[in-house]
């Protein structure tokens, strides 16, 4: 059984390997020749436009997913009319466009950050006097890792913005100043079974995820229900299936949604390790119509980041119960490398281990300071 992916990345990748062991192949479609999944699985090397290559693509395949979400929902509709794909273009398209995004957020009743739309430049002064400063400006499309977004604090931000931003749809956004954030993962198969995992903590920089707690330390009561409560209206509402993560804000108690992905997510690549089942072979399983697999954490774990640059391995490796994946790019500052995951029976613990990783881990950007005890002991 052959399954198609659209987009070749490390998410690719990393459902490829997640795969193998149910005796699943792989098919994958990246516009890039040098798309890491070239390493382990059929890779086919064409523009996501390319009709005659999608169709030659979908020959044989059981059905097609995605790893990437701003794959145009055209080629969706094109490949559903010879495979079946999962999660629908519908789902795809309210994903890929901030506007439609928040509004499904309103109409299902999901507290999210205020906002105003500006479609055309005209509409910019309107937006600023509704929503007023501090706030972020965010293309409606194609913004992912703090792209396309910028923050605007005086007034001197808003000109050079409006001299700088491109003439796209926009969306402005009242700054929120949150605790922390947060994010879940949900699942939901073709049979209509869902499974959540516990909220983690997300730290980034520049807007680039950087590290993830898992699960979400000293959380609010009533928080893991209510991003649940969420999650199952967004997956029912778009009869979704797949995985899907949503990230929050945690600001006074309180979650408000921030944006979702109709995919794998990274800050569920810790559930590798410290799941039961991996949100890779969780999403296989949903988009294949299989029974789900238990979602429960297996102790407390942190997934860093390894953004440009890469540690020594072994001196990684020699950190109990650490785990190291390298998705096999060349390193470009910026970009996602690979990541580790370290793990521990209770949270001192894996503070502890967190603070034996080697000297590179320890610069600021790797967030460490912020996730270790008097830290969360502070904020608590
Ligand atoms: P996004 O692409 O929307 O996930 O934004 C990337 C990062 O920018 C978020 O993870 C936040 O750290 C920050 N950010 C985005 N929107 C806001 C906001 N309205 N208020 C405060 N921080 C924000």
């Amino acid at each position: 059984m052959t399954i198609g992916i659209l987009g070749g990345g490390q998410l690719g990748y990393m459902l490829a390997l997640a795969g193998y062991p149910l005796g699943l192949h792989f098919r994958f479609l990246d516009p890039s020749p040098e798309a890491p999944v070239g390493r382990i699985a059929q890779r086919v090397t064409a523009e996501f436009t390319d009709e005659q290559a999608l169709d030659k693509f979908a020959h044989g395949l059981e059905l097609v997913t995605y790893e990437f979400e701003n794959v145009p929902v055209q080629a969706a509709r094109f490949l559903a009319e010879r495979v079946p794909v999962y999660p629908s273009a519908a789902a795809l398209e309210e994903a890929q466009d901030r506007r439609r995004e928040k509004r499904l957020f309103q109409h299902l009743g999901i507290p999210t950050t205020e906002f105003a739309e500006i479609a055309k430049r005209e509409e910019f002064d309107a937006a600023m006097k509704q929503v007023g400063l501090p706030a972020v400006l965010k293309t409606c499309r194609m913004g992912y890792d703090g792209k396309g977004q910028t923050l605007l604090r005086t007034y001197e931000d808003v000109e050079k913005a409006w001299a700088e931003f491109p003439e796209v749809p926009l969306i402005l956004e009242k700054f929120v100043p949150f605790t922390r954030e947060v994010s879940i993962l949900g699942v939901r198969s073709r049979s209509g079974e869902t499974a959540f995992y516990p909220l983690v903590e997300n730290h980034h920089r520049g807007g680039i995820l950087r590290l993830s707690l898992a699960p979400a330390p000293h959380l609010c009561p009533g928080l893991q229900q209510n991003a649940e409560e969420a999650a199952r209206k967004v997956l029912e509402g778009l009869d979704y299936a797949g995985v899907l993560c949503i990230e929050f804000f945690e600001v006074d108690g309180k979650l408000l949604a921030n944006e979702m992905a109709p995919r794998v997510h990274n800050s569920g690549h810790w559930s590798i390790e410290g799941a039961v089942t991996s949100q890779f072979e969780n999403h296989l399983r949903a988009v294949l119509g299989m029974p789900l697999g238990s979602t429960a954490i297996i102790g407390h774990s942190a997934m860093v980041n390894l953004i440009g640059e890469l540690p020594d391995a072994a001196q990684v490796l020699e950190v109990a119960n650490t785990h190291l994946h390298l998705y096999g790019k060349t390193p470009r500052p910026g970009r996602k490398l690979g990541h580790i995951t370290v793990r521990a029976e209770q949270l001192e613990k894996l503070q502890q281990r967190l603070n034996e990783l080697p000297e590179f881990f320890h610069r600021p950007e790797f967030c460490l300071q912020e996730v270790l005890p008097e830290t969360l002991a502070k904020r608590a």
